[in-house]
């Protein structure tokens, strides 16, 4: 693989104007997107698919779908409901889908997470159960593998956080997404900043390996300069990891394209995202994709553990709950999405009444092109990159000649090759939604444009 280049250079300015005309065009944080997901004509037996999965380990995710309200800017598969009872009946469940997966997780899970949603939003017994499930029933060892867990400001206080510390969780998320009251409230998150300083200053105290802070930029209000103070804000709590998101709007969102701080000929969020990676870059901070950004002292950040290898690639995740996406090599599936009330309502009634769960019957087959294409895309949006060698290793073929125009990356200097890997820089990163939107293949950009959200 040479570097000479191939595109004309036309070719090639064309294709880095149109990037930057639309920088953010999709999030694809799993390819394919949910939204390419379609009913099965027939259900797969789980014990037949996770039979043939090849990972070594494997993940295994607990989605809880509740949440205090919904903010603004949210898609995800989560109900506005603080009822105990609704939870508690919800754990049922998700016990009862646990016992019959129990058989099916032939491999030690190297990582568990219960993401959400706000899984501390449930009562501290209930919390418990989640665990009880995971290491009781599924067979989860948390001395080999990293645990993390997603909180919220208003959710978090000591008792639920030495659960979470007993447990021999590593990572805790918190999503703050702004430091300022109106900005917060803009997004229909009424959050005081007080109280994201409380939920800071007890996190801080339980003294977790890894802290990791959310933020968004691009609010309704927010500046250059609000945005900057929001992340030294952050940064004074010296979290390991740090998440940055430019602000979408969707369908369902109750924010509206409108409300994005990119009005006008320039979209505010990519100056403010380079002036994050400058303001992150000085404090020892180092980019890992368009999103993450971590200190390199906290990259391996289970101190007491040993921890079993998990494949970047993210296949064998064995997700329980209603809503989470399940991922073998060449099976993807999941329960129905929605977001609106009614629609997250009912398929969280469907989940709690179903009987049986030893069947897939919704998601997506992976052929051999869209396995490739998904190789590729986690690859190239992270800065760990593609290993061109472990392609070749995998699928018989080269990269670069079954996606010919990822050439394109290398002409416009977005993307480079070293030590047989090919990596993207800051701002290639910056335009992983438009890059990586631009490869979704076509059979999968056609589901997605015919899905019909509920
Ligand atoms: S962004 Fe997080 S906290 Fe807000 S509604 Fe969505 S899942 Fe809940």
């Amino acid at each position: 693989m040479t570097e000479t280049a191939v595109y004309d250079a036309e070719r090639v300015q064309a294709w880095k104007q149109e990037l930057a005309a639309a920088p953010y065009r999709s999030y694809l944080y799993s390819y394919p997107h949910k939204t390419a997901y379609r009913p099965f004509d027939t259900p797969k037996p789980l014990a037949d698919l996770w039979r043939r999965e090849p990972a070594e380990s494997f993940f295994l995710y607990m989605h809880i779908p509740f949440c205090g309200a919904r903010c603004g800017f949210c898609n995800l598969f989560t109900l506005p409901d603080k009822r105990e009872d609704v939870h508690k009946r919800y754990v049922d469940a998700l016990e009862r889908q646990a016992r019959e997966w129990a058989g099916f997780a032939s491999r030690p899970f190297a990582r568990f997470a219960i993401g959400g949603g706000t899984p501390t939003l449930l009562r501290a017994d209930q919390l418990t159960r989640l665990f009880e499930i995971a290491e009781g029933i599924m067979g989860l060892n948390p001395a080999e593998a990293s645990i993390s867990v997603e909180t919220s400001p208003e959710t978090v206080d000591a008792e639920r956080l030495r659960i979470l510390k007993q447990r021999g969780v590593d990572r805790v998320s918190m999503g703050i997404q702004s430091f300022i009251e109106t900005e917060a409230a803009a997004i229909y998150r009424p959050q005081k900043p007080d109280e994201v300083r409380r939920a800071l200053e007890l996190l801080g105290s339980f003294d977790f390996p890894l802290l990791n802070l959310d933020l968004i930029y691009g609010l309704p209000g927010q500046t250059l300069e609000t945005w900057l103070y929001s992340l030294e804000q952050a940064l004074a709590y010296e979290p390991g990891e740090i998440f940055l998101y430019p602000l979408y709007t969707r369908e369902h969102t109750i924010l509206k394209p409108g409300d994005v701080q990119a009005a006008g000929p320039e979209d505010l969020r990519w100056s403010m995202y380079a002036a994050a990676c400058e303001r992150l870059a000085e404090r020892g901070y180092e980019q890992f994709s368009m999103r993450r950004f971590a200190r390199r002292d906290a990259a391996g950040y289970s101190p007491d553990k040993t921890l079993l290898a998990y494949g970047c690639q993210e296949e064998g995740m064995m997700g329980l709950g209603c809503g989470a996406r399940s991922y073998t090599r060449d099976v993807h599936y999941a329960s129905r999405y929605g977001v609106s009330r009614k629609a997250t309502e009912s398929i969280i009634a469907d989940y709690v009444a179903a009987e049986r769960h030893d069947t897939a019957d919704y998601g997506f087959v992976l052929n051999a092109d869209e396995q490739r294409r998904r190789f590729v895309l986690k690859g190239i949006l992270h800065s760990e990159g593609l290993n061109l060698a472990e392609y070749g290793q995998r699928f018989g073929s080269e990269a670069f000649d079954d996606l010919p125009e990822l050439r394109l990356l290398l002409d416009s200097g977005l993307g480079r090759i070293e030590n047989g890997v090919l990596r993207m820089g800051r701002e290639g990163l910056g335009y992983s939604d438009a890059i990586g939107d631009w490869l979704i293949s076509e059979p999968v950009r056609r589901r997605m444009t015919e899905f019909v959200l509920p």
